[in-house]
C-alpha cells in the first residue's frame, strides 16, 4: 500500500504543471531575475488577496518579521511579546533585532495568544507584539488590537501559516501595523524555494520596507538607511502568481478535508480535535489532534505509511537557544502540554476522499 505523506508538493505540482513551466519559462526568457516585472505584479495581486493596500515581497517569512520589527524601530532595551508554541522563527528575529523576546502561554482551545495573556505581560520597556495565526487559525485579533491600542503598543502578525484566514470577517493582515506572510514550499501559498512578504495599510510602512529589502535605497547608488539584501527573486514570484489564482481553492479543499476528519475522527473520544475560534475562518495550514499516548500514536502511524508531525515538540521558552532568557519548566503550562501532545495528521488540498479514510482508519486500529 502507498504511503500517505504530511503534505504532498508533487500531487499539487502535477496539477498545474503546463502553466507552470510557462511561467518560469517566461521569466527564462525575459532574464530579469532581481526586481523583474512579475514581482511588482505578484505584490499587487497578494494584496488584493489579503484586502490590504501594500504587499511587500521579501527573501522569506524569518525576514519579513525582521525587516517589520526593523520598519517600527525595535531594537536593544525593548520588549517584544510572542507566544512560547510557535515556531522559532517568530522568536529568533526578536532576539535578533537586539530585543528581548516575553513569551506568554496560548489558549488551551485555539493555541493563540489572548488578550489576557497579552496585557499581562506588558512592562514600561514593551514595543510590539507577536500574535501567531497557529496553524492557519487567526488570533482574537479584535481583542489583541483593543490592548495594544490601549498601552500604545505596536503589533505583528504572523501570519506564515494562515494565507486567507480572517477574523470576524476581516482577513489576516488588516489588524496588527505590519503582517509577515511566509511562502516557504509547504505553506499554504509556498514558492519553489524561499520567499515571503510583508502586508500592510500603512503607506509609510510599506515604504520602509520596500527600502530595508533591497540595501536602504531609494536610488540605484542612494541608501537611505542600512539595510539587507532580502528581496523576492522574480522566479519565485512567477511561481507564486500561478499558484495564488488557486489559494482560495486550495484553501476551501483544506476545509473541506478538515470537515471529514473531525466527522470521522469525532467518533474516537480518546482524542481531542482542534478547537476553533468563534468568529474564525481556520484555513487548516495543519490539522493537529491531540492525545496522551502522542508516541505510541506516532510510531503506529509512521509503521502504516502515514506522515505525521509535531508543531513544535519544544516550546520556545525551552530552547537552549533562549536560555539566557531564564525560562523554566512549568512557566507556560499549556504550551508544555501541547508539545508533548500534538500530532499533525496529512493535510494538502489534493488528499483523496480514500486517503483521508485510510488515515481515520488507521487511527481508530490505533485505539481498537
Ligand atoms: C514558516 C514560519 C515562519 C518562517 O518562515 P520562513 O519563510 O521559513 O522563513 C515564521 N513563523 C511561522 C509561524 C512559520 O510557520
Amino acid at each position: 500500500m502507498r504511503s500517505i505523506p504530511l503534505v504532498d508538493l508533487k500531487a499539487q505540482y502535477a496539477a498545474i504543471r503546463p502553466e507552470m513551466r510557462a511561467a518560469i519559462d517566461a521569466v527564462l526568457e525575459h532574464a530579469q531575475f532581481i526586481n523583474g516585472p512579475e514581482v511588482s505584479d505578484f505584490e499587487q495581486r497578494f494584496a488584493a488577496f489579503c484586502e490590504t493596500e501594500f504587499a511587500v515581497g521579501v527573501g522569506n517569512g524569518t525576514d519579513a518579521l525582521a525587516l517589520a520589527l526593523n520598519a517600527l524601530g525595535v531594537g536593544p532595551g525593548d520588549e517584544v511579546i510572542t507566544t512560547a508554541n510557535t515556531f522559532i522563527a517568530t522568536a529568533e528575529v526578536i532576539a535578533t533585532a537586539g530585543a528581548t523576546p516575553v513569551f506568554v502561554d496560548v489558549d488551551p482551545h485555539h493555541f493563540n495568544m489572548t488578550a489576557e495573556g497579552l496585557s499581562a505581560a506588558i512592562t514600561p520597556r514593551t514595543k510590539a507584539a507577536i500574535p501567531v495565526h497557529l496553524y492557519g487559525q487567526p488570533a482574537p485579533m479584535a481583542e489583541i488590537m483593543e490592548v495594544a491600542r490601549q498601552r500604545s503598543i505596536k503589533i505583528i502578525e504572523d501570519a506564515a501559516q494562515a494565507h486567507g484566514a480572517e477574523y470576524q470577517g476581516k482577513r489576516v493582515g488588516n489588524w496588527g501595523d505590519l503582517t509577515a506572510f511566509s511562502f516557504y514550499p509547504a505553506k499554504n501559498l509556498g514558492a519553489y524555494g524561499d520567499a515571503g512578504a510583508v502586508v500592510t495599510n500603512d503607506g509609510e510602512l510599506a515604504a520602509t520596507v520596500r527600502m530595508l529589502r533591497d540595501h536602504g535605497r531609494t536610488d540605484k547608488y542612494l541608501h537611505e538607511y542600512v539595510g539587507v539584501n532580502s528581496r523576492l527573486d522574480t522566479l519565485q514570484a512567477a511561481i507564486l502568481r500561478v499558484k495564488l489564482g488557486y489559494l482560495e481553492e486550495w484553501n476551501a479543499a483544506r476545509r473541506a478535508v478538515a470537515a471529514k476528519y473531525d466527522a470521522a475522527l469525532g467518533e474516537f473520544p480518546w482524542l481531542t480535535l482542534p478547537g476553533r475560534i468563534p468568529g474564525g475562518r481556520h484555513v487548516y495550514h495543519l490539522y493537529v489532534i491531540q492525545t496522551d499516548r502522542r508516541e505510541e500514536l506516532r510510531q503506529h502511524l509512521s509503521d502504516n505509511g502515514i506522515g505525521v508531525g509535531i508543531h513544535y515538540p519544544v516550546p520556545l521558552h525551552l530552547q537552549p537557544a533562549f536560555r539566557s532568557l531564564g525560562y523554566g519548566l512549568g512557566d507556560f503550562p499549556v504550551a508544555e502540554r501541547l508539545g508533548d501532545s500534538i500530532l499533525s495528521i496529512p493535510m494538502y488540498p489534493e488528499i483523496s476522499d480514500a486517503q483521508v479514510a485510510r488515515v481515520v482508519q488507521a487511527i481508530g486500529a490505533f485505539a481498537g
